[in-house]
């Protein structure tokens, strides 16, 4: 996304709220590729990469979850669900499943280009440098590859769920930099109202075992703060 337009695949069977959100985004400078089915969405990101996925829940040959939680098997893919249904389980099995926002229909397609534009800043906060490198060293402790959402350690692919993925890029973005668990959740969670203080400390928990599995033996690059928060030392 940092070389062009950011690319949108829309995933909703429903033709007039497609084509209304197809407008919507194209006219905010997206490229939008629009699938009615979730077998077309499952063969078009085979095809090729996005930056964005917006999901309707009610598709005819299987559910928006089932398409985001095939998604999440190859990358952290930020995803924003559509769905009829204003049903608290959805909400719950949708976020779960890694996606950063959801929305109930019916919404205006400019609360929708501001959701994707909200989330992609998050996900992506700022062209990196090291973005040009797709190969880290293994000498190079944390590596972020913002095209394939994945950071490397020690040249290795760490296996981090969407939410663990933003919460350590924000992290690396600034490392010393000591955040707030409210800073950690308004950066990471695109709806910190659903989620706890308790929330970002399992998070914190989990990448740092992952790194440990990286690391073994080696100090905690996340280091915790007593009674202010997190920080990332290198
Ligand atoms: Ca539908």
């Amino acid at each position: 996304m940092e070389w062009g337009m950011p690319s949108v695949l829309l995933v909703e069977d429903e033709p007039a709220i497609a084509d209304t959100l197809v407008y919507a985004l194209e006219t905010e400078c997206f490229e939008v590729i629009h699938v009615l089915t979730g077998a077309a969405a499952l063969a078009t990101v085979a095809a090729r990469n996005f930056d964005f996925a917006i999901l309707d829940i009610g598709l005819p040959d299987m559910t928006g979850l089932d398409v985001c939680r095939r998604l999440r098997e190859s990358s952290p893919i930020p995803v924003l669900f559509l769905t009829a249904r204003d049903g608290e389980l959805d909400r719950i099995l949708g976020l779960e499943l890694g996606g950063d926002d959801y929305v109930t229909k019916p919404f205006s397609p400019r609360e929708i280009v501001a959701r994707v534009r909200a989330i992609l800043r998050r996900a992506t906060p700022q062209a990196h440098p090291q973005a040009v490198d797709q190969s880290p060293a293994a000498g190079v402790i944390l590596h972020h590859d913002p095209s394939a959402m994945r950071i490397h350690c020690h040249g290795e692919s760490l296996d981090l769920t969407a939410h663990e993925y933003k919460l350590l890029l924000v992290l690396l973005e600034k490392p010393g930099r000591v955040f707030t668990r409210d800073q950690l959740l308004e950066y990471a969670w695109q709806d910190p109202g659903a989620v706890t203080d308790r929330t970002v400390d399992a998070h914190v928990k989990s990448i740092r075992a992952k790194l440990r599995g990286v690391r073994v033996g080696a100090e905690d690059l996340i280091q915790t703060r007593r009674g202010l928060g997190y920080l990332l030392s290198l």
